[in-house]
């Protein structure tokens, strides 16, 4: 089963988005499998966003996800990876549809509330870098989605 790493950044947690953003992945039939609400060093989010360093927003975005706290997940579904970054809509909230999570809730890329995993490669490297084994919690969930 497939694994990706969600985080509500810290514009969206100091909108009080957390809920709204949780309750879409919920309705969706995906499981949340790991949680916590933590505020992350710079230097943790210079090696998240590591891929990026070449770019001119790469300072400046470091230190907005460092800002405050983020709320960061990992959900568990079929075909996660692909579907969460649907649900998100683009990169630049003002190209994404409304319904999907950036286009609904906010208009600034440099405030895009919400971060996702890009391929099933970086899932597992971001998954290993935010959260411990021992994090993950096991349990059955009651819904017809879940087809084990
Ligand atoms: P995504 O979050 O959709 O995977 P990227 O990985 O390309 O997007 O970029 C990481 C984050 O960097 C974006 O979510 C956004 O917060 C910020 N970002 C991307 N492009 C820009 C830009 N041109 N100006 C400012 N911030 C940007
Ligand atoms: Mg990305």
């Amino acid at each position: 089963m497939e694994r990706t790493f969600i985080a509500v950044k810290p514009d969206g947690v100091q909108r009080g988005l957390c809920g709204d953003i949780i309750k879409r992945f919920e309705a969706r039939g995906f499981k949340l499998v790991a949680a916590k609400f933590i505020q992350a060093s710079e230097e943790h989010m210079k090696n998240h966003y590591l891929d990026l360093k070449d770019m001119p927003f790469y300072g400046g975005l470091c230190k907005y996800m460092s800002s405050g706290p983020v709320f960061a997940m990992v959900w568990e579904g079929q075909s996660i990876v692909k579907l969460a970054r649907m649900m998100m809509g683009e990169t630049n909230p003002a190209d994404s549809k409304p319904g999907s999570i950036r286009g609904d809730l906010c208009i600034n890329i440099g405030r895009n509330i919400i971060h996702g995993s890009d391929t099933l490669e970086n899932a597992k490297r971001e998954v290993g870098l935010w959260f411990k084994a021992e994090e993950f919690v096991t349990y059955t969930p009651c819904t017809q989605t879940f087809l084990y």
